[in-house]
C-alpha cells in the first residue's frame, strides 16, 4: 500500500486502466481511484482510459486518452489478472506501469504488483488504500459511490462466499461518506423488458449435462433478435445460477464468428484451470475463458460435466 502511495506520489501525470467489456467492479476501481488522487494530489494530472460499460455508465464512461498524455506518466492498472486483457494496452507507451488487482495471477506484469487475492472485489483494495491513509487523505461521495458499487456488484450484493468482516468495515466506511443506497438499487435493479424476455428464452432454453453442468448458448443471431446488448446477454449467466443438481453453470456467447466468450460460475468445485485450457482465468468460482469456434463446445461440455462429476464423487 505505500509503495502504491510511491508510485501515485512520483508522478504528475497518472493514466488509469482497466479491462476490456468492463464490469461494475473495473469501473468502480477506475473512478474510485480516480477521485481519490485527484482530490488529494489536485494539481495531478489524473485520466481514465478504456472502455465504458452500460450497466454501470452512471459512474462514468471511460473513452481511450490520447497517446501523448503517455509521455512521462504512470499507467495504474486495475481490476486485470493479464497485460493481453486490458482495454487499453499502451500502457507500456507510459514511464512506468503498476498493477492492482484481486484474480488469480496468470502473468507477471508492471513494475510493482499489488494482488490480494482474498479481496471479493477490487474496488475493495482501492478503498483499503484509502483508508490506510485516512488521517491525511479525504474520500468524496463521488469516490465512495464508485468504490461502493464496485463492491457491490462483484459480490453480488454481498452474497458470494468472498466476502468477509473486512468488506463490511469498508462497506461501512463508505457508506459514512454519503453513499445514497436507495439510488444505487435504483440504477442496478431495472431492467428492460427485452432483457427480461431474454431471461424467459434462457429459463426455456437452458440444457443440463448427465452430472450436473447447467449452461446456455446465445448465438449472434439470438442477442441481435432480443435486441439486447451483448453485456445484458452476458448478465443472463445469473439465470442458471440457482439449480441444485448443478453446481457449474455458464453462459456462451457469439461475439463473433471466432469469439465465443464463456462465462463459467461454481458453487463448489475450482473452475478457473478450465477456463485457463480456454485462454482464460479468473478466480476459484467465477471466471471467463473463450472458444474459437462452436464446434469446440462439445469437448467444453463434457469437461466441465467431468469436473461436476469429480467433485460429486469427492464429496461421497
Ligand atoms: P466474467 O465472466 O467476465 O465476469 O469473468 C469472471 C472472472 O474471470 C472475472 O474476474 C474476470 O476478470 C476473469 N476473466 C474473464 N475472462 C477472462 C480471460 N479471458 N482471461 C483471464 N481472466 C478472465
Amino acid at each position: 500500500m505505500d509503495k502504491i502511495k510511491e508510485y501515485i506520489e512520483k508522478y504528475d501525470t497518472i493514466i488509469i486502466h482497466g479491462h476490456v467489456r468492463p464490469d461494475g467492479d473495473c469501473i468502480g476501481s477506475q473512478y474510485g481511484l480516480y477521485y481519490l488522487i485527484k482530490e488529494n494530489y489536485p494539481n495531478k494530472k489524473v485520466y481514465i482510459t478504456g472502455e465504458s460499460s452500460d450497466y454501470v455508465a452512471f459512474i462514468g464512461r471511460p473513452e481511450l486518452v490520447s497517446e501523448e498524455l503517455f509521455k512521462g506518466a504512470l499507467s495504474i492498472c486495475v481490476d486485470c489478472a493479464t497485460a493481453e486483457r486490458l482495454s487499453d494496452k499502451r500502457y507500456n507507451l507510459a514511464e512506468e506501469y503498476i498493477k492492482i488487482d484481486h484474480h488469480i495471477p496468470v502473468e507477471d506484469y508492471g513494475a510493482y504488483q499489488y494482488v490480494d487475492t482474498k479481496a471479493p472485489a477490487c474496488a475493495q483494495i482501492i478503498a483499503e488504500l484509502y483508508l490506510k491513509n485516512k488521517d491525511k487523505w479525504v474520500l468524496t461521495k463521488e469516490a465512495a459511490t464508485a468504490l461502493y458499487v464496485g463492491i457491490l456488484t462483484d459480490t453480488s450484493r454481498f452474497k458470494f462466499e468472498t466476502v468477509t468482516s473486512q468488506t463490511f468495515k469498508v462497506a461501512a466506511e463508505l457508506v459514512d461518506k454519503g453513499v445514497d443506497l436507495g439510488y444505487l438499487d435504483n440504477q442496478l435493479s431495472v431492467e428492460t423488458l427485452e432483457n427480461l424476455k431474454l431471461r424467459g428464452y434462457v429459463l426455456s432454453n437452458f440444457k443440463i449435462t448427465e452430472n450436473g453442468f447447467a449452461y446456455i448458448t446465445l448465438t449472434r443471431e439470438e442477442i441481435e433478435r432480443f435486441g439486447v446488448s451483448d453485456e445484458d446477454a452476458a448478465a443472463q449467466v445469473s439465470t442458471i445460477s440457482s439449480i441444485g443438481f448443478c453446481p457449474v453453470w455458464a453462459i456462451l456467447l457469439e461475439y463473433s464468428k471466432e469469439e465465443i466468450r464463456i462465462r463459467l460460475r461454481s458453487r463448489g468445485p475450482i473452475i478457473n484451470k478450465l477456463a485457463e485450457e480456454y485462454e482464460g482465468g479468473g478466480h476459484a468460482k467465477a471466471s471467463g475463458a473463450k472458444l474459437r469456434n462452436w464446434s469446440l463446445l462439445a469437448e467444453f461440455v463434457n469437461k466441465a460435466d467431468k469436473l461436476v462429476k469429480e467433485y460429486k464423487e469427492s464429496l461421497n
